[in-house]
């Protein structure tokens, strides 16, 4: 079975201790996890280190970062790279958020730029694509997200593809309590698939966790979770708070 993944995006939210506090409560709330279900915390990058000692020792629990530079090293001031994220024993970024994407101008090749240092430096790429509310009522939203997937992704080999977790994240359900349907986010990780199995074959795409991310909530984690295409979710507001994520953590299936 594919991967089920449940991955907390904290954003720019919380103090330290809030966010140690926020970890202990999870933690502590005891869910088991099957071998096939995953939680993942994206933390600010103050506090990976903390995160990543507090699911150590946790089966299936890991930690991710939200952003890494697209270069190896040098004189960029304020930035973080990939190697310095993987030397902290840290095996995730999230890449191509839409709020990178909007407020720090990050375009397709940017991307595919961080995707290739993500991955070169032993990090799992968490790639988020997602259209805007014009594109959903032009009716394009399937062939605008496809092509995010081609420019950012489809120049890697097999082997590197299949590190790749996929966020599909429509822009008009980020944070505004609205939720695609059921439905419109199985047909656009039914369509992903089919563009990934294209270019790749059906194997490998059948492996793909395909995550849905945009106002997920304990209320609604199960009803969109149990769409055959969906593998879990990337968790903005609803994972600040424990009992809403604990919630959706119990939703995967
Ligand atoms: C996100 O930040 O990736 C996200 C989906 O946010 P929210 O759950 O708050 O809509």
């Amino acid at each position: 079975m594919r991967q089920q993944i449940a991955a907390a995006n904290w954003k720019m939210n919380l103090t330290y201790k809030q966010g140690k506090t926020l970890l202990d409560e999870i933690l502590n709330s005891q869910i088991i996890l099957e071998p096939h279900k995953k939680v993942i915390f994206a933390v600010p990058f103050p506090y990976l280190r903390m995160a990543r000692k507090k699911v150590k020792e946790r089966e299936n629990y890991a930690v991710s970062a939200q952003n890494c530079h697209q270069l190896k090293s040098g004189a960029y001031t304020g930035e973080v790279s990939a190697e310095m994220i993987h030397s902290m024993s840290v095996g995730y970024v999230v890449i191509g958020h839409s709020e990178r994407r909007a407020y720090f101008n990050e375009d397709d090749s940017l991307l595919a730029e961080k995707v290739n240092i993500a991955l070169d430096n032993h990090l799992a790429p968490i790639f988020c694509c997602g259209e805007s509310l014009p594109i959903r009522e032009a009716g394009t939203q399937n062939d605008f997200v496809a092509q995010q997937l081609k420019n950012s992704l489809f120049h890697l080999p097999a082997e590197q593809m299949q590190k790749i977790i996929i966020a599909y994240e429509p822009i008009w359900a980020i944070g505004t309590g609205k939720t695609a349907s059921s439905q419109q986010a199985q047909d656009m990780h039914a369509w992903l698939r089919s563009v990934i199995a294209k270019q790749y074959g059906q194997p490998l795409a059948d492996n793909i966790s395909i995550l849905y991310g945009g106002s997920v909530k304990g209320s609604n984690a199960a009803e969109i979770f149990a769409q055959p295409d969906v593998d879990g979710g990337l968790v903005g507001g609803a994972s600040l708070n424990s009992e809403e994520f604990a919630t959706i953590i119990k939703a995967l299936k």
